[in-house]
């Protein structure tokens, strides 16, 4: 007997096995999903159904016509921070310069400031608030990034609350340690020292106390050098961790083709690739992770090359980039009607990214982000007439019921 049979829903699956040109999405129609040891123990057609459905599971659930999907997954966020950037937003609209609100001590070294100043629980408390607006909008994997301390003690403090968020909300989180973000200012003007200290001193402990999953950096000509952030991939593949990257997001800087060269998960924003550093994403099999929410609130005017992810077959993943300064979003669904309308992505691409792409960008791939026998059972039931509401509307839509890790989960 299975715990659970799910009966009167349609599947929108994301599985790689039954998505084809007819059909994005991987559906099955008429639908029924078995529950066992929070695994999938059975998928397919009602029809199809081994026997009579209270002869194979304790409890049966109806989901009453209405669509399941993989829970979905956001592969890149900056959330874990403490601070306030909202009244600087309101300041530049009313106009006062980026130099001015900069010289006053804001942008990103005002949420580097909050950060460090708050305690380990006071950060956990509100990066567990916005967590938690995550989950109401369907998210059940969640990468979070450090990069707000820039210190020994506050790098491992943002990593630490990580992994207690992992532990204490029902959300299965990948750590990134993200030292390589910004030049705190102890270190300005000494770059190279920056990134040995990043190199010998923290990553060391954070790998101690088992807190990454993954190593990334930000490479622009406002930000870290290629060749710094190469030394950072050294020390990461000594350590056998893997790595990603933010590059090519406001200049063509070298940063994707030297991750595609270190086999990265992902390489992430890539407004400014050309179609050689395309070439080599697709040969490392590395996902080009899109952030529109990004490209949205700085207005961005250049757009990632989708026609060539497509001619070469590139994933396309999508994140929410959450973070204060320049991508306030806890929703996948409005940032997968973002990327349609602004980098013309179809329905079914936007799907694919905040599923399984998503899961694959995260090494997960196995576990979660499609629906198939053996995948965990992180599924959403949506009130919608079909998958493709999923990126029509403009956010505000929400899955009225949530099972994570196979438990039916109150949706907050
Ligand atoms: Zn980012």
């Amino acid at each position: 007997m299975w715990d659970t049979l799910w009966t009167d829903i349609h599947v929108a699956t994301a599985d790689p096995a039954l998505i084809s040109d007819q059909d994005g999405y991987g559906c099955i129609h008429h639908a029924a999903i078995g529950i066992e040891n929070g695994r999938i123990s059975w998928i397919g057609a009602t029809s199809d159904l081994p026997d009579a459905p209270q002869n194979l599971a304790h409890k049966i659930h109806s989901g009453n016509g209405l669509w399941m999907t993989p829970g979905l997954v956001d592969a890149h966020t900056h959330v874990i921070y403490a601070g306030d950037r909202s009244l600087e937003f309101a300041e530049r609209l009313n106009g006062v310069s980026y130099a001015e609100i900069a010289r006053k001590g804001g942008g990103i070294i005002s949420t580097v400031n909050a950060t460090r100043t708050v305690s380990e629980d006071e950060l956990f408390d509100v990066t567990a608030r916005r967590v938690r607006r995550m989950i109401a909008e369907g998210t059940t994997t969640l990468e979070m990034k450090s990069g707000y301390g820039l210190t020994l003690q506050d790098e491992l403090k943002q990593l630490r609350v990580a992994r207690a968020i992992g532990a204490s909300l029902p959300v299965r989180v990948h750590a990134t340690f993200l030292g390589a973000h910004a030049l705190p200012p102890e270190f300005k003007d000494r770059q190279d020292d920056y990134v040995s200290h990043l190199i010998t001193d923290i990553l060391p402990q954070a790998v101690e106390e088992k807190l990454i999953d993954s190593i990334d950096g930000f490479c622009e000509n406002i930000a870290f050098t290629p060749d710094q952030i190469e030394r950072l991939f050294i020390a990461a593949k000594d350590l056998k961790i893997p790595v990603r990257l933010h590059s090519e997001q406001l200049s063509n800087s070298g940063g994707t083709k030297l991750a595609a060269r270190y086999g990265a998960l992902s390489t992430d924003h890539l407004e400014y690739v050309v179609e050689d550093d395309v070439i080599d994403l697709a040969h490392a099999g590395t996902v080009a992770m899109l952030l529109p929410g990004a490209f949205y609130f700085i207005r961005e005017t250049r757009m990632p090359p989708i026609d060539l992810f497509r001619k070469h077959n590139v994933p396309m993943g999508l994140a929410t980039d959450c973070n204060p300064g320049t991508s306030p979003s806890v929703s996948l669904t409005g940032i997968m009607n973002m990327a349609c309308t602004l980098f013309r992505m179809t329905p079914e691409e936007t799907f694919s990214a905040v599923t399984r792409i998503g899961a694959q960008a995260l090494r997960l791939q196995n576990i979660t982000g499609h629906l198939a026998t053996g995948q965990a059972a992180d599924m959403l039931l949506w009130d919608i007439a079909s998958p493709h509401e999923l990126s029509y509307w403009i956010g505000g839509r929400r899955p009225v019921q949530r099972i994570f890790d196979g438990k039916l989960d109150p949706v907050i």
